[in-house]
């Protein structure tokens, strides 16, 4: 069994054109449902991401929280809503509020890098109260963006460092294994008790997956050569960015990354620790 805590469901152009051209993924309900089946993906976490006019992502007018908004949520998938730190207001605090009490909802996104804010800066500190009450960890963006709008000095896992420093209580998950800073990433993992990372987003693929060519050795390598420097098998989630790459060629990556004996962990179980609101459905 498998729980997914990073994929996509929401009406984004450029998840719809990479579903089309790259990944060949049903970017679908049907499509979803159909993928967690094959691949006995019991559990998924959708983050937010709104957009008001097809490929304005990063939108500074899509009202927060951003949703999952490409259709009818299906009953094994959860959500983290996604922040737009130029939308924070009372009556979007007060929306978030009232998500974050839904039993569906089990953290918060943020977008570092492609919102030009430190994740540190003052205008996330009424999000970061409200994760503390309801007991959310806080899934940030790490490094490259998939815009080249975005600012990678926003991306930077030292961002992740200083506001989980400031804010001990919270769990803040670094996204892609912060990719390319993966070492600094496995370090901070490593570390520091309240930071986590996922391993959603490494690989665009379709379903051939990654291929053993010469060139593509080396690519695996230099992950998992990260992922053994950090050794946190406990803290490290399965993601797979869905629909930017099928489910079975991800899964079939990532399982190269990491040991027999830490798979059940970075698969399953881990997920279920990090977000404690996620439960399985029977
Ligand atoms: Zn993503």
């Amino acid at each position: 069994m498998i729980i997914d805590a990073h994929l996509h469901f929401s009406k984004i152009k450029k998840f719809t054109h990479t579903a089309k051209t790259v990944s060949k993924v049903s970017y679908s309900l049907a499509g979803l449902a159909a993928e967690m089946k094959q691949n006995r993906v019991v559990a998924a976490v959708g983050m937010g991401l709104q957009e008001t006019k097809a490929a304005l992502f990063p939108d500074k007018t899509i009202p927060t929280p951003m949703l999952l908004d490409l259709d009818e949520n299906p009953k094994s998938l959860y959500a983290c809503p996604g922040i737009n730190p130029y939308k924070l207001n009372k009556k979007s605090l007060s929306s978030l509020e009232l998500l974050l009490k839904n039993p569906k909802t089990v953290g918060i996104k943020l977008y570092s890098g492609y919102y030009h804010f430190h994740l540190f800066d003052k205008v996330y500190g009424p999000v970061y109260e409200l994760a503390a009450k309801y007991k959310m960890p806080i899934v940030s963006h790490g490094g490259g963006t998939y815009s080249h709008l975005g600012l990678y000095r926003y991306s930077h896992p030292l961002d992740v460092e200083e506001a989980a420093y400031q804010f001990p209580k919270i769990n803040f998950i670094i996204a892609h294994l912060g990719n390319p800073w993966i070492y600094e990433t496995a370090e901070l993992v490593y570390m520091k008790p309240n930071i986590f990372a996922d391993l959603s987003g490494l690989i665009v693929a379709d379903s051939k997956g990654v291929k053993e060519t010469a060139s593509e050795k080396v690519f695996t390598e230099r992950y998992r050569s990260a992922v053994i420097t950090c050794g946190a098998y406990e803290k490290l989630l399965y993601g797979s960015d869905w629909p930017l790459a099928p489910m079975k060629a991800y899964i079939a990556f990532i399982e190269k990354l990491i040991p027999e004996k830490h798979k059940h962990k970075v698969f399953y179980k881990n997920a279920l620790n990090v977000f404690p609101r996620l439960k399985i459905q029977s």
